[in-house]
């Protein structure tokens, strides 16, 4: 669970935030909200990211047939 958007990250502002590492080796790093006892970011250490939470850039639009049709017409 992470707390990825805007409004989320907002309502932290001005709380204490810890970051943490968990299992030897570091298998875990958390970054907690303190203050409302919150997981805000969660990664793993086997090659997980925030891009991977979250996607990076939206997908395409798909141009439906009879737009694409029009278009070959002009
Ligand atoms: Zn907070």
């Amino acid at each position: 669970m992470s707390a990825l958007t805007f409004e989320n990250l907002l309502r932290h502002v001005g709380h204490t935030i810890t970051c943490s590492a968990h299992g030897l080796p570091p298998q875990n790093v958390v970054l907690n909200c303190e203050t409302c006892d919150e997981v805000i970011v969660d990664l793993d250490a086997d090659g997980e990211t925030l891009f991977q939470l979250v996607p990076v850039t939206p997908e395409p639009p798909v141009m439906p047939p009879a737009a694409a049709m029009a278009v070959a017409a002009d």
